[in-house]
């Protein structure tokens, strides 16, 4: 089975936003699918240190590849293909991960994985967030929420904080800017609810797209009636991801997209908080 060798871009990158294609291309079919099924091996684009922006403290962020999803706005579209990503042993992960497990606690910090969607992994994700636990690490993942039925709640228990999308309120709307139904994700929400098991949102504010008032105003009460969300983070559409879509040879369709205005940020956040949020 390949593992990371010289030859291939560290596990460590700077940032999401590096650019990476096909560095699993040669790990046969077969031991893909086996991957999958036991957790043995997964497919992850970097590990980031020092994130201030992945939950809670300063963090360690593992991104794996694989996503269902087609977001109009995902600025980093080498995620979708779990072929793009580096394959890692999970013994090597949870190596990785051991190193920082001193400094994260110092850095009231801890794990994160994210993606791609990691769900797409769910078996490998699950094993290296029962790793960190170990460790006593604090675990966060982000999801999209369209696969959290592949989370027992015993493994949904390995999970201090779940962070998932919500990308727009109204369904056609939804399945245009993802390519999938909204349902699993609010099924999922509920479903952490009823664990009360802490939740942040995230919304991305994209001009034109996902800035209806009254979308945002529907997101916002659905999310204070659950009880279980601690925060609504408002992410402000951004064209860094621009760049891979045109090396990938995608259709972008956000070229004249500008960034919303802070003002425009803050009156979505102002939507939240008026339904008893959170919002930043
Ligand atoms: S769910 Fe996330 S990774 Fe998947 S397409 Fe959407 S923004 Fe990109």
């Amino acid at each position: 089975m390949p593992e990371l060798s010289g030859q291939q871009p560290t596990l460590e990158a700077r940032s999401p936003f590096e650019l990476r294609v096909d560095l699993g291309k040669d790990v046969p079919e077969k031991d893909v699918r086996t991957a999958l099924a036991d957790g043995d091996m997964g497919f992850l684009h970097s590990f980031t240190t020092g994130s201030a922006v992945d939950g809670p403290g300063v963090r360690v962020v593992a991104w794996t590849t694989g996503c269902m999803w087609r977001c109009d706005y995902c600025h980093n579209p080498d995620t979708w293909t779990m072929r793009n990503g580096i394959p890692v042993s999970v013994t090597k992960a949870v190596e990785e991960l051991g190193k920082y497990r001193h400094g994260l606690k110092v850095m009231s910090g801890g794990f994160t994985i994210s993606g791609g969607e990691p769900l797409m992994q769910d078996r490998f994700v699950v094993r290296l967030l029962a790793a960190a636990k170990r460790m006593d690490i604090h675990t966060t993942i982000e999801t999209n929420g369209y696969l959290g039925e592949r989370l027992s709640d015993a493994e949904l228990a390995t999970i201090d904080l779940v962070m998932y999308g919500l990308k727009t309120w109204d369904p056609e709307r939804h399945r245009k800017l993802t390519g999938r139904e909204i349902d699993a994700t609010l099924t999922f929400a509920r479903r952490l609810a009823a664990a009360r098991k802490p939740a942040w949102i995230r919304f991305v504010l994209v001009p034109g797209l996902t800035d209806d008032p009254d979308d945002i105003a529907q997101i916002a009460g659905f999310a204070a009636e659950l009880g279980n969300v601690e925060r609504v983070e408002v992410l402000p559409f951004h064209q860094m991801g621009r760049f891979k879509w045109e090396r990938l040879g995608l259709r972008y369709k956000l070229d004249d997209v500008e960034p919303p205005s802070n003002d425009a940020v803050e009156r979505a956040c102002a939507i939240f908080r008026a339904a008893g949020l959170k919002a930043y």
